[in-house]
């Protein structure tokens, strides 16, 4: 690459941290001011800018010129600024990116692969210009947080999260691969607004969709191998089950809107205990919603009950559901229970309201991920503070518009007692004798970006759902009592790298110890050799080392 190129190339740029000696190599001397800065300096200077926005989405587009311009800054900032970042580049802001992407649409971030390409998948994925992708997280755009169908608008969400993948766990940008498949939008306003930048037709759905992911799935293992990863994120609800069931085992692949967002909350669920003083399998759960979040949730709190010695029926009975029609129950007048919700169903008259089910099955927990905003009245949440000295009140859905209650409500609602987590994050609350409570952020960025490390790692193809409960007790044990003590079950997102490493650790060291890892040997220290690999966000020096030789060339004697 020429000295130019390297000023305009993302990995490479350094702005003003290149030296003179480097400027004057390099052949770009004059081309920058006089002023060589430290990276520190120049991180300094993101933080300047970036608060001079006042509009989130403006904040937005400045983090992602700022990738495009300069990616070990981009990362070193993030990294060093997660708790503000992250709100930035994952929920909230990036719903609103998301649902203004033809709008704030800059250059080109990923892969748009469409169903037009039917046929030619694998020779899309060779314009990838990259060749040693080890990680893709892929949407089609159905259900953007809980924003519904945002067709390929949605692609902010794969864009994010693989950030989040090198800023939170250093895997290495060159490494990940955004994707979204476009497949079409049912959203009306989409396919009426002029600045929408995906195929302008409806979703095309059955026999030809399934092809389409299909081909998809082995044009990535023919292009990348078959210890890629690739992440679903953001599917709907009927195919993210389905295409999970489809290709766990056989492909490197999890679904984190499922599996992910399980283990998070079951980790917040297993730290709540430490306040509680309960077993999990003593708790009373019920879920608003019964889609991939809340069954999968239920599904790994199921599995983390047994593991404390309790029957399958038997942990299956202190679950609740609540789904669009109400309580699921086992004979539903209309019907329509899939095989999922099922295994959850009860026993007894339909109840139509969250309400009468809390007060029917007195939950010691109360999760809710439905997209309903306000869900989670005040008298909902004064008849969980009746019944139980400590409830614990997940308000889990995305964005900040869609949550159940915010953090204020369940904490005055609750005489300030409530175990409150939430998705999008929430501010500090006083309490009225002056102690500060941190609402833990039940974020999926403390488990995914680790998750993904320790897969990598290992060589693991198999993700089984031992090791989503095993990130999910990694992650509970990193919760300090200190945390506890301000009302938080997670740990503050500024500690998510450490996170990440841990995680990772564990997944690796259960790799080998289950037979499933395929790399060979199993390095001895496990973590040294995870940390060898991680991307490193400070600057390498631009030109090779120099050192002299004799003037007259080597000697003969
Ligand atoms: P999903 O699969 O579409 O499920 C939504 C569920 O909500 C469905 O079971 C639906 O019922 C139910 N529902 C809809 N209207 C309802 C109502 N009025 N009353 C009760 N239930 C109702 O979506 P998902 O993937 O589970 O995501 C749901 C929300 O969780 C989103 O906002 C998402 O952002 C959030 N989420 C948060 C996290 C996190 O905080 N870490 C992680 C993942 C997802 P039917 O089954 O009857 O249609
Ligand atoms: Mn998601």
């Amino acid at each position: 690459v020429s000295g130019l190129d390297r000023l305009k190339h993302p990995g490479l740029n350094k702005g003003l941290a290149f030296t003179i000696e480097e400027r004057q190599a390099l052949g770009i001397h004059g081309l920058l001011p006089a002023r060589v800065k430290t990276q520190d300096e120049q991180v300094h200077l993101c933080k300047l800018s970036i608060e001079r926005y006042e509009d989130p989405l403006n904040k937005y587009i400045y983090l992602m010129g700022l990738l495009d311009r300069n990616e070990h800054l981009f990362y070193r900032f993030v990294g060093e600024n997660v708790a503000d970042m992250m709100p930035i580049v994952y929920t909230p802001t990036v719903g609103l990116a998301c649902q203004k992407y033809g709008l704030i649409y800059r250059r080109p971030r990923g892969l748009f692969i469409t169903i037009n390409d039917k046929g030619h998948v694998y020779d899309i994925l060779k314009n990838w210009p990259e060749t040693d992708v080890r990680a893709i997280v892929v949407t089609d755009g159905e259900r953007i947080l809980g924003l519904g169908d945002l067709g390929a608008c949605g692609m902010g969400i794969p864009v994010g999260k693989l950030a989040l993948y090198t800023a939170l766990a250093g895997i290495k940008p060159h490494q990940c691969l955004p994707i979204t498949l476009d497949v079409g939008t049912n959203n009306q306003t989409l396919l009426d607004d002029p600045l929408y930048i995906g195929l302008r037709q409806r979703r095309v759905r059955g026999a030809q969709y399934d092809e389409f992911i299909e081909e998809f799935m082995q044009a990535v293992v023919r292009r990348f191998g078959q210890n890629c990863l690739v992440q679903f994120e953001d599917f709907a609800n009927a195919n993210a089950f389905r295409l999970l069931e489809k290709y766990r085992g056989r492909y490197c692949t999890f679904n984190d809107d499922i599996q992910g967002t399980a283990a998070v909350a079951v980790a917040g669920l297993l730290a709540s205990l430490r306040l509680t003083g309960k077993k999990l399998s003593e708790n009373m759960f019920v879920f608003q919603g019964a889609g991939e979040a809340s069954l999968g949730i239920a599904e790994l709190c199921v599995m983390a009950m047994k593991a404390e010695g309790v029957s399958d029926a038997d942990a299956r009975s202190r679950i609740w559901m609540v789904d669009s029609k109400g309580l699921i129950v086992r004979d539903r007048p209309e019907g329509g229970l899939n095989k999922h919700k099922e295994k959850f169903a009860k026993d007894c008259p339909p109840i139509r309201t969250l309400e009468e089910v809390v007060d029917v099955a007195k939950p010691s927990v109360l999760i809710g991920a439905a997209a309903i905003h306000g869900a989670f009245t005040p008298s909902i949440l004064r008849k969980m503070a009746e019944h139980n000295p400590r409830p614990v009140v997940f308000a889990l859905s995305n964005p900040t518009s869609k949550a159940e209650c915010t953090a204020e409500e369940a904490y005055v609602n609750t005489d300030e007692r409530a175990i409150f987590a939430s998705g999008s994050p929430f501010p500090d609350y006083r309490t009225k004798d002056g102690r500060v409570l941190r609402p833990g952020q039940g974020n999926n960025s403390y488990i995914f970006p680790g998750l993904a490390l320790g897969i990598l790692c290992a060589g693991l193809v198999d993700v089984s759902e031992d090791f989503m409960l095993l990130a999910a007790q990694a992650l509970s044990e990193i919760v300090s009592q200190e945390d506890l003590d301000h009302g938080s079950v997670y740990p503050p997102l500024e500690d998510i790298q450490n996170c990440s490493v841990k995680i990772a650790k564990k997944i690796v060291e259960h790799a080998y110890s289950t037979g499933k890892a395929q790399l060979q040997p199993q390095p001895l220290d496990t973590e040294a050799f995870i940390r060898a690999q991680m991307y490193d966000a400070r600057y390498s020096a631009a030109l090779p080392p120099q050192y002299p030789w004799p003037v007259d060339g080597p000697k003969v004697d």
